[in-house]
């Protein structure tokens, strides 16, 4: 048939598209006029509190979760996270960041050196350019472009601890890291009952140097869909990039899991895969519309903060692994 001929005939012989996923699940109530913000780990509660000030003074989702995690990134005591991260093998501190708003715009950065704030560059990327990611140097030189400071991201700290492991390539010494991967990630609800997420780190410590995780990955360390939820990842990036973490949990709750079903199944699905008992972490965080919170771990250690009902407080997760 010719090509002509086919969109005449095929036009009128057109089927209304269905569904990839059938939708009939009743749509989740949004959340207005109560903002929430839920944070992965303990510098989570600083993020958090960061976050709620601007949602308190009306301010947007994507605002509140961009100024929670920029507290950790300028933090040295957080050494997973921008300044004073542990570096990668190499002795070089590179970070990985994406953010994503309630339209679903996103943006990203990864491999990114000597800038303090990787999450305001991948907001950057978002609103600047029609692009969703830039690495390395052209991310830097995007960064520089766009008056962003250079700056040696490498504290005497983590200095210091990297060249002890380099001596005997260990981390489990008792100079060294009792967790080696703390990123955060942060998710918010407005006054609106908008969604926004951001995630950032400096990744694996030690890592391989070029190394990317799943934490500037949408759909991986990330993502948002303000009909339905956001979710945020922690923990071995492989394993998260490998499944899709973050996406499936929304998936799931759109589907009609709850939040944390839905967390759980993601976290099982991993651990299905490895025959043995599962070493490694990975822990997910949940915010569904309608303000239900949801979170999985493998293994104990994770710890979530929930900006909930004027209440910022820490949580322990006990691991289903
Ligand atoms: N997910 C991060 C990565 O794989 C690590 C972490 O959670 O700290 O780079």
């Amino acid at each position: 048939m010719k090509r002509r001929s086919f969109i005449k005939t095929g036009a009128a012989g057109l089927v209304a598209p269905t569904a990839l996923i059938s939708n009939d699940k009743k749509p989740i109530k949004n959340r207005v006029g109560k903002p929430t913000v839920i944070s992965t780990w303990n510098h989570g509660l600083l993020a958090n509190d960061a976050a709620m000030a601007v949602l308190r003074k009306n301010g947007s989702a994507l605002d509140a979760v961009e100024a929670g995690v920029r507290v950790p990134e300028a933090d040295p005591k957080s050494q997973s996270v921008g300044y004073g991260g542990r570096p990668d093998e190499d002795g070089h501190v590179t970070l990985d960041a994406c953010i994503m708003d309630s339209a679903g715009n996103a943006g990203a950065v990864a491999f990114l050196r000597d800038i303090k704030h990787p999450i305001s560059v991948a907001r950057k990327v978002m609103e600047r350019t029609d692009h969703v990611m830039l690495v390395g140097e052209g991310a830097k030189k995007f960064a520089l472009a766009h008056s962003f400071k250079e700056e040696n991201l490498l504290t005497d700290k983590s200095r210091e601890e990297w060249l002890r492991w380099k001596e005997d390539h260990s981390i489990k010494d008792t100079w060294g890291p009792n967790e080696d991967h703390d990123t955060i990630s942060t998710l918010a609800i407005d006054n609106k009952g908008d969604l926004a997420g951001a995630c950032t780190t400096s990744g694996i410590a030690y890592k391989i140097h070029g190394r990317v995780g799943d934490s500037p990955l949408i759909g991986a360390g990330m993502y948002v869909d303000n009909d339905i939820g956001a979710v945020g990842a922690t923990g071995k990036g492989e394993e998260v990039i490998k499944t899709c973490g973050s996406f499936l949990v929304v998936e799931l709750m759109r589907q009609g899991y709850s939040a944390m079903d839905a967390c759980r199944e993601a976290v099982q699905r991993i651990i299905q895969k490895h025959a043995k008992k599962v070493k490694f972490q990975i822990a997910y965080i949940a915010l569904r519309k309608d303000g239900k919170i949801g979170y999985a771990g493998i293994n104990d250690g994770f710890q979530y903060a929930l900006y909930k009902d004027n209440q910022n407080k820490l949580y322990d997760v006990k691991g289903i692994g």
